[in-house]
């Protein structure tokens, strides 16, 4: 005779559930497929949102643009091997932009990969993930899921925040373990972005050197968009009356009619300040460096981050600020009065009002033109006007110069509200980021792409399709890379390497999926149809024609693109 003793069980399956959902984490951005399929589905079943998409890498990126808007790390969830690397990449952008984010990946049993026995899929993931993420962790026990999770989500978003890589091997999803034992072995995570307070010498430090300025600026960078410190930073500008500059995520910190803006007088200031304030900006290529002619006269940084690492990292930083931009901004608030710093005055102000006054003047004249076919301006004048009416709309935006020209042309009013190519300045982010910032935010997103960055992600169409999203794209179509005017000197059959098909039809793209497709060629139409799209809340693309001519190579980076002198 034997004793049958029921015991309740659960398994790695519901435990990956849990454990999220323990840590208040939502939602999933992912592809199913072996050996997560049922990972997905049971995600959902335990009320989660899964988001599904088309290619891993879109999946990646909408978690990285979710972790940036909400401080929490944003979750992808892929199969193996390759569709592993395809989440790879974004994981990879997202440890460069300083973006939490976790990607889980479903995986084969170490004894199998380490022997290279041929599985489906072998690959040795946790390795490969190792250089591009800022931790990464594999769990082969079911017990320890609710450590694994949760060193991965404090990993993700501690300090300066990255992308955590978390392998699960397909028999540990399976694993069985008795309910009672496994409840136990969840873990809350407790203060996961603790506060970290500037040491109060290095206050004093920064805020001599502000009292000895004659010609300050603030510059603002993601990370001070990122730590959500909005109404201090806002007094630290205008309590010190210093002009300030956001890089291109820091758009709208501040609105960016702000009158203490320097956006127009953008390369005077940088080249012309004697006292820098890096908030949450790195000196790095998108800044050159922190030196040479962009740089001008020597000039003394202040530098608040929460990596220490980061300082000295180029140049000599004078007074560096190290701990989180909330803390370090407050410490600085509190001891502006004791400071005896006065404002700056008309020597350092009064040039820039004049540049920002004529530079403004020549960006009208150039937007203002009447030109068929429209240009990247006159376009994103029509596109600029209407945003205005909707400061709380999510804007993407890629391209190379779409990007440029947008991001000077079109003003953010509200802070977290610009997600663009970023750190790498690259392409393909488009789809994914505008999917993840209308779950996120319930808010409507335009993107605003170039046709070649589009082409990236432009599948995940049926994605803002299928889930009814609120994004509305807008495709700068001018034929191709750039341009689309380059011929193939042979003659030969095939195109140039730039050039797409001709007068591709993009609105048609999106109406097979059920959305709203326009096509416009003048910034009336332009105007017409971007305001009912958004009015409408539903999933549209506006294909906008502009001149095939208009277009720089690889547009403000011309100069890191070699080209051949050689003769043959
Ligand atoms: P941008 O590209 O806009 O110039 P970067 O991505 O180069 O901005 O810089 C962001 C910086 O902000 C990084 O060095 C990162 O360590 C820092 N950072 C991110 N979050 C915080 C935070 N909460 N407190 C302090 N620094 C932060």
């Amino acid at each position: 005779m034997t004793n049958h003793v029921s015991v309740d069980v659960t398994d790695g399956f519901h435990l990956v559930i849990d454990a999220l959902k323990h840590n208040d984490i939502d939602t999933i951005f992912g592809l199913v497929g072996i050996p997560i399929t049922d990972l997905a589905r049971l995600a959902q079943a335990e009320g989660m949102r899964f988001i599904g998409f088309r290619h891993e890498q879109n999946a990646g990126n909408a978690a990285a643009i979710a972790g940036y808007m909400t401080q929490k790390p944003g979750i992808c969830l892929t199969v193996s091997a390759p569709g592993f690397l395809n989440g790879l990449t974004a994981l990879a952008n997202a440890t460069t932009n300083c973006f939490p984010m976790i990607l889980i990946s479903g995986s084969s049993e170490r004894e199998i990969v380490d022997l290279q026995q041929g599985d489906y899929e072998e690959m040795d993931q946790l390795n490969a993930a190792k250089p591009y993420a800022k931790a990464s962790y594999r769990i082969n026990k079911a017990e320890d899921i609710g450590v694994g999770v949760a060193r991965a989500i404090r990993a993700a978003v501690s300090g300066r925040p990255g992308g955590v890589y978390l392998d699960l091997p397909a028999q540990l999803l399976a694993q069985t373990i008795e309910a009672g034992h496994a409840k136990r072995s969840l873990i809350k995570v407790v203060d996961p972005v603790p506060r970290q307070l500037p040491a109060p010498d290095s206050v004093q430090r920064a805020l001599a050197l502000l009292k000895g300025a004659k010609k300050p600026l603030i510059l603002l960078g993601k990370g001070a968009a990122y730590a959500q410190a909005d109404d201090d930073i806002r007094a630290l500008v205008e309590r010190t009356g210093i002009p300030y500059l956001p890089m291109s995520m820091a758009k709208g910190l501040l609105p960016d009619t702000h009158a203490q803006s320097a956006s127009a007088a953008r390369s005077y200031v940088l080249a012309e300040a004697d006292v820098v304030v890096l908030i949450g900006a790195r000196l790095n290529w998108l800044l050159a460096h922190g030196k040479g002619k962009t740089w001008g006269k020597p000039k003394q940084f202040v530098q608040i981050d929460i990596s220490p690492t980061e300082i000295d990292s180029n140049v000599a930083i004078a007074a560096p600020l190290i701990g989180d931009i909330g803390s370090c901004v407050a410490a600085l608030l509190d001891g502006l009065d004791g400071a005896g710093i006065a404002k700056p005055d008309a020597e350092w102000l009064g040039p820039i009002a004049e540049r920002k006054e004529q530079n403004t003047a020549k960006m009208a004249a150039l937007l203002n033109r009447d030109v068929a076919p429209m240009n990247f301006h006159t376009a994103l004048r029509a596109i600029r006007d209407v945003l205005k009416q909707h400061p709380d709309i999510n804007l993407v935006n890629e391209g190379a110069n779409t990007l440029d020209y947008a991001r000077s042309i079109v003003d953010q009013y509200q802070p977290r509200k610009r997600f663009d190519s970023g750190t790498w300045g690259i392409m393909g982010i488009g789809m994914g980021y505008a999917i993840g910032a209308a779950v996120v935010s319930g808010k409507p997103v335009v993107a605003i792409e170039g046709d070649s960055a589009f082409g990236f992600s432009g599948m995940e169409l049926e994605t803002i399709c299928r889930y009814e999203l609120p994004v509305t794209t807008i495709i700068f179509n001018n034929n191709g890379v750039y341009r689309g005017t380059d011929v193939n000197p042979t003659g030969g059959k095939d195109v140039a390497p730039t050039v797409f098909v001709k007068n591709a039809r993009y609105d048609k793209m999106i109406e097979a999926f059920g959305g709203i497709g326009y096509h416009v060629t003048s910034p009336e139409e332009l105007t017409r149809a971007l305001s009912e799209a958004i009015a409408a809340g539903k999933p549209a693309l506006i294909n906008a024609v502009i001149d095939e001519t208009a277009g720089t190579e690889s547009g403000r980076l011309t100069n890191l693109n070699p080209q051949s002198n050689a003769k043959k």
